[in-house]
């Protein structure tokens, strides 16, 4: 399924939560849309849905306006952070729900139902919990629960909601891997909102990174996180260091560096930053430096391999020299 988003403004009284937002979606892609709280995620899912009209703009599937459908005949499953099982049914019953529902002139017949309910909870790995209730299974397990339960009605379109938010992160990193392959085994298209940027990093095709209401930047994950088109995607998708300063004639301007694309040595180097160590933290084979630049006492962070701080034998109060192996100018104002 194609989905097309044109330019949809939406508003609540005066305050406009998506403001001309445009966006085409691939047949059998996992995008993830990624942005601050209140940024407009959850308003551009539910406008997708159907479960919201956007005061201008429409959204076409598969090159067909879709705002006259309705919401249960647009094809589309969901799932959302607190997407509550209803507790007093089993497991199975729960992912039958939606099918059990359906008038009787689309209902499938009681074994087709118990066929496709046992082969979906074979695909989310849980076949063997079908007759407990709820309140047996864990975070993850529910949520993977949810997950077939939205599958059940074979919806062209999924979208997920912060779906593992809840969750602790052990538990979430897993769940995200898993919901990469599933999606990969089973043909949909689907559109995940996460505010977790590493979370939207791991998992999706393409990233569409919102700020009030508007799309800063839509990428693969190596797109906007080694080319940032704005301030904002820089600081959004990792940490970043910003050296302040003017360009050639005269403009103000920042510089932005990851932590990552910086060196250190004893010795000044050409366009060197000279900065103090203050504490090095060692994780696994990196060392995280933080560092305080002499010049305006700012703090400088820099990550470099393990093996590469230990050969300079530097320990903390030193003087050191920074110099960016990458950096990207943005004019100030942005
Ligand atoms: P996100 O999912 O990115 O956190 P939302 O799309 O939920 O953001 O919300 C965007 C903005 O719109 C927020 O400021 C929110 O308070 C506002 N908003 C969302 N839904 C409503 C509503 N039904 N009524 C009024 N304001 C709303
Ligand atoms: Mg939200």
């Amino acid at each position: 399924m194609t989905i097309q988003v044109q330019n949809v403004t939406k508003r609540f009284g005066t305050f406009e939560a998506l403001n001309g937002v445009d966006l085409e979606i691939q047949p059998g892609e996992l995008v993830a849309l990624l942005g601050p709280s209140g940024s407009g995620k959850t308003t551009l899912l539910r406008v997708i849905a159907g479960l919201e009209t956007p005061d201008a703009g429409r959204i076409l599937f598969n090159g067909v306006d879709t705002t006259a459908t309705r919401v249960q005949e647009r094809e589309v499953g969901f799932v959302f952070q607190h997407y509550a099982l209803f507790r007093h049914m089993t497991i199975f019953d729960n992912v039958a729900f939606g099918l059990t529902v359906r008038p009787r002139a689309t209902r499938p017949s009681k074994d087709e139902i118990r066929l496709r309910v046992m082969a979906l909870l074979k695909l989310v790995q849980l076949d063997w919990l079908a007759n407990r209730y709820p309140h047996q299974l864990s975070g993850g397990q529910r949520q993977r629960i949810a997950l077939a339960r939205a599958l059940a009605i074979e919806p062209k379109v999924l979208l997920l909601d912060e779906p593992f938010g809840a969750l602790d992160a052990k538990v979430r990193k897993e769940l995200r891997r898993w919901l990469r392959r599933l999606h990969d085994e089973i043909n949909l298209t689907s559109v995940f909102v996460t505010h977790d940027q590493e979370e939207a990093l791991e998992v999706a095709d393409r990233v569409v990174v919102f700020n009030h209401g508007r799309i800063e930047q839509v990428g693969t994950p190596d797109e906007v996180y080694d080319h940032p088109a704005t301030p904002f995607v820089y600081q959004f998708l990792g940490s970043v260091n910003v050296f302040h300063g003017r360009l050639q004639e005269g403009a103000p301007a920042a510089a932005y560096v990851r932590p990552h694309e910086m060196t250190v040595t004893r010795a000044p180097q050409a366009g060197s930053i000279a900065a103090t160590l203050r504490h090095v933290q060692r994780i696994g084979p990196q060392a995280r430096l933080e560092l305080q630049d002499v010049a305006n006492a700012g703090t400088i962070e820099v990550h470099l391999a393990r093996d590469h701080f230990d050969s300079l034998d530097a320990s903390e109060g030193e003087l050191l020299h920074v110099t960016p192996t990458r950096e990207r100018v943005f004019r100030h104002a942005a």
